[in-house]
Formats: structure tokens, sequence, C-alpha cells
């Protein structure tokens, strides 16, 4: 039904307060002096966010709410006219059927309105990245990169605005800001690197009866006095609950609706460091770790994830070699190959776009590129990084190396540096958030994560000289958030555990299952479409 063309009878607005739990980069279209990509700032240079980055997001998480019944949705691609509950509240534009080739539209006009507004508390930095050849686990030649970066702790406050909202259109709305307070969602560029999570910090709502004089007066004042406390729906903390969703759930192979966010403590028992040359420079060492806001040691959810990819593309092509490509080198890469390809299209005049199908059935991009996306197809697994400990007994400690002269064996002419790793650290609470995953995607990350438990992954400056030893742990009392389109469950860790089974029985067999699925898989993978051309 279109409302949209209804007089207005009630205005809602939500008017609420969220905060950067990562690193943020609007996604700027243009690069200043500075940098390749700094972050969208007003004319008194106040770093923004815009309402359109919230209000696409908005959108994708309320189909997601409302079941994928949207048409956007279904028929990816095509413009077809859509008339489901998010289309009804966010407008849509649509083909009329007698004016179809003369390629006019109409447009459902938006009932809902989204504004984003200033950052305050922030402080922003360019970041400094550099691409980790996936097949040596080291560096990349040529492949460094900036961008700015304001750095987690930020707030922004942000409107929704409602035309005449049904009691079903209200709750839908509460239901994403459940989402929003547990950090299921995250905003701007590079979300894939582990940018953008927030966290939804406060939430008021008001509603203006435009009928009356004092409705309209109190709207045009934006008067938020009588404003009470929005109504978010607090997960459902029963362990039977959690445990029934993964029953309910573990009979699917393709998971589009389910998001989990499982928390882990990485702990860096010897020296460590995490390089930046901004702090080096300022610190004057030539390497020394990046910081946050407050000057304490942080750990780049980038980082995190590189050393993830590399590892699980090492266990893929262990299995087999087609499953993963190489990143750094453009002959052996799934997205330079799908480039090339669409170049060429192109010169013949053809605008070519990769079926999403065949993004997502391994036709197109291999394993590897699947589970950590590509520049076609997006990450399903996210990292956020954690608060940093001190160790009150170790503090930083400046290290001097030297070359060695391969030749003489002796010290090299010239060749000194020093560096200024921490020393025995832990980052508790980093969090890992998978969403829209297969199952043998939950099979390949348990496999890695196997590896973390067991501190056979190095993280950081200088792993080939001993640095960076990490050590995975999950800790009982934390929780695992669990949400689907239909509820958010949560449940301790520690309850997943059993005296006598260890680990949960039912939580085992879907691992279990996920491992399998994940062998048959590899197994069977053939490559994608060039390797068989
Ligand atoms: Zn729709
Ligand atoms: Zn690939």
């Amino acid at each position: 039904m279109d409302r949209s063309a209804d007089t207005i009878q009630t205005i809602v607005i939500y008017r609420g307060k969220l905060e950067l739990a990562s690193e943020f980069n609007s996604g700027a279209l243009q690069g200043s002096d500075v940098t390749d990509n700094p972050v969208i700032r007003d004319m008194d240079g106040c770093a923004i966010l815009r309402g359109e980055s919230l209000s696409g997001l908005i959108r994708q998480e309320l189909i997601r709410l409302a079941g994928y019944g949207c048409r956007d949705f279904t028929h990816p691609g095509t413009i077809v006219p859509c008339s489901c509950a998010v289309c009804s509240l966010m407008g849509h534009s649509r083909i009329p059927p007698d004016s179809a080739d003369t390629g006019s539209l109409q447009y459902y006009s938006s009932r809902l309105k989204v504004s984003g507004g200033r950052f305050h508390n922030e402080a922003a930095r360019i970041r400094h990245g550099v691409a980790i050849d996936r097949k040596f686990a080291v560096a990349a030649a040529h492949k460094k990169f900036d961008f700015e970066a304001l750095m987690p702790g930020a707030t922004a406050i942000f409107a929704i605005e409602i035309e005449n909202p049904s009691e079903d259109e209200t709750a839908l709305i509460e239901r994403l800001f459940t989402g929003m307070k547990y950090g299921f969602l995250s905003l701007g560029g590079k979300k894939g690197a582990g940018l953008g999570a927030f966290i939804l910090k406060e939430c008021k709502k008001r509603s203006f009866d435009m009928g009356a004089r004092d409705g309209v007066i109190a709207y045009l004042s934006k008067d938020f006095q009588e404003a009470s406390e929005a109504h978010v729906p607090a997960p459902d903390d029963k362990r039977e609950s959690f445990i029934e969703v993964v029953c309910a759930e573990s009979e699917k192979r393709f998971f589009h609706d389910f998001r989990l966010i499982i928390p882990l403590d990485l702990w860096f028992p010897e020296l460590v460091l995490f390089h930046d040359p901004l702090e080096a420079s300022l610190v004057g060492s030539d390497h020394a770790s990046i910081r946050d806001k407050e000057g304490n040691p942080f750990l780049p959810p980038s980082t995190i994830r590189g050393v993830l990819r590399s590892r699980a593309e090492q266990i893929l092509r262990t299995l087999n070699p087609a499953s993963a490509c190489d990143s750094a080198h453009d002959a052996f890469s799934c997205a330079a190959k799908l480039e090339a390809r669409k170049k060429k299209e192109e010169q013949k005049g053809i605008d070519y776009e990769p079926p999403w199908e065949k993004l997502e059935d391994g036709t197109l991009l291999c394993m590897g590129c699947r589970l950590f996306g590509s520049a076609f197809l997006g990450s399903r697994l996210l990292f956020q990084t954690g608060a940093y400990n001190r160790d009150k007994n170790h503090d930083e400690v400046l290290q001097h190396f030297v070359a060695i002269d391969r030749f003489t064996g002796g010290a090299k002419e010239g060749a000194k540096y020093d560096a200024l790793p921490l020393y025995n650290v832990l980052f508790s609470d980093c969090k890992i958030i998978i969403k829209d995953f297969s199952l043998w995607q939950i099979g390949l990350l348990a496999l890695v994560m196997k590896d973390v438990m067991q501190s056979d992954i190095r993280m950081g400056f200088g792993t080939r000289k001993g640095y960076g030893q990490a050590v995975g742990i999950f800790q009982r009392d934390k929780t695992i958030l669990l949400s689907t389109s239909r509820t958010i469950c949560s449940c301790r860790i520690g309850d997943l555990y059993n005296k006598d089974t260890g680990v949960d029985t039912t939580v085992k067999m879907f691992l279990e299952k996920a491992v399998q699925e994940f062998r048959d898989m590899v197994q069977k993978y053939k490559g994608t479409e060039y390797e068989n051309v």
C-alpha cells in the first residue's frame, strides 16, 4: 500500500547517539593532499556522518529483518516494482506497465528520513596499510596504501524521522536498534577490513501529533523535552533458545540471515609490534606500534584479518592448489582476472557485471575470496579490535638490530635500526563477526581458529624475528551473540561447555558437520572458470 500520499497525521522521530567501536573511514570519493582516501568533513573541518551512508545500511538491514521479501533482493540487478514493507516505508521506483518502453519511472516517495551529523570527540589519523602477500605471509611489494581514519570513541548524533508509521513499522525500526546496540552493523568504507563498527549508545523517541497545533509547533521547533527512551528489545539470553536456533539452522547449507558475534581475547606473551610510520617518527624509532586516541597501543583489525586470511589460504592450498588464488600476482588473482574480463567486454561495448550467483557458487571466485571477500564480493567475516590491557610488570623495550652482511658475516655498514615493541600485552574482547555464510565457510574458519587457539599464528611486524606470537583465548564468561531475522539471542561461552562431554554436543555436531562439508567442498573444487578454459 502506498501510504506516502496520505496526509501527515503523526511524525515519529528517533534520535540516537552512536559511538565508533573501531576506526572509521567515510569512503570519500576524492583524494586530498595528505592522503588518497580522506574522511568527509564539513565547511568547518569537522568530520561528518552522512545520512545517506546510514540510510543505505538501514534499508539493507530492514529488508533482512522483514524476511527478504523485497524484490530488490529476490530479483537482484533488475528494476522491478516492489511494494514490500521496506519499500513502502523507504520508497521505491517502479515502472508502470503502460509506459515501460518510454523508460519513465514512477516513485513511491520515502516516509523515512535519515539525517546524520558531526562527529564529536574525534581524533583522526592517517593510517598506512600494506597488503599481505598471501602465499608468503609477508608484506607484498608495491602494495602500500594510506587512508584517513577516525579513531574509536568518536560519537555522532543521528535522527530517523517517519511519517505516519504503523505499529509494525516502529517495531521493525526498534529491532534494527537492537542490532545496532549489540554491534552487528558497521558503517562507511573498508568494512571488510574491520572499519566502521559502532554501538548505539542511547536512543530517544518522540511522537508529534501533526493534527494539533501544539504538535506542529513542537515538531517545527524540534522540541525533544518530552521524548522518552526508545524501546530496544533485549536479546533472548536463554541457553536453550540459542541451541534451538543453531539446531534449526544446521539443517541449512546457506545462511543468508544468520549472524554471529564471537568474542575472543588475543594475548601476545612475547614481543609484538604493529608498525605505524607516523608513531615511529613521533617517538624517534624506526619501528613503533600504532596508538589510539588515549595513546594506548591499538591492534588494527586489518592485521588480524590479513593474518587469518593468509592462514586460511594456506590450508586451502595444501588441500587443493586450485582452491585459493594469489592476490599479489595479477595473473593469478580472481579479482584481477574478473577486472580483465570486464575490460575486454567493455571494449566490445558490453557493460559486464559478473552475475552474483556465479560469484557465490565458485564459478568466478576461489574459496578464499568467497570467505574473505574480493573487489566483487563482500567479506563474510569482519574482525574488530579489543581493549588494550598492559601487564603492569612490563613496558615497552627498545631493541637495536643490525643487519648482517651475508658475505663477511659481520655487521653491515650503515644498516643499524631499532624497534620499540610491546611485551606481554592482552587485547580483550576482540570480535569475530560472521554473516551471510555457507556451512563450509564455518568449517574453514573453525580450522583457522584451531591454529589461533594453539598459538600457531604470528601477527604484526618482525614475525621472522620471533615477534608477534598470538594466543587466542575464549573467556567463558563472555557472551556469543546470534542474530536471525526473527530473533537475537545470546549465550555465555561457558554455558556451551559440558562437564562430561566438553563442548556442547549440538554445537560440536554443528562444527563437525561444517568441517566435513568444507573437506568435501575443497576436494571437489575444480577452480574458477578461468582455469577451466
Ligand atoms: Zn521492496
Ligand atoms: Zn580468489
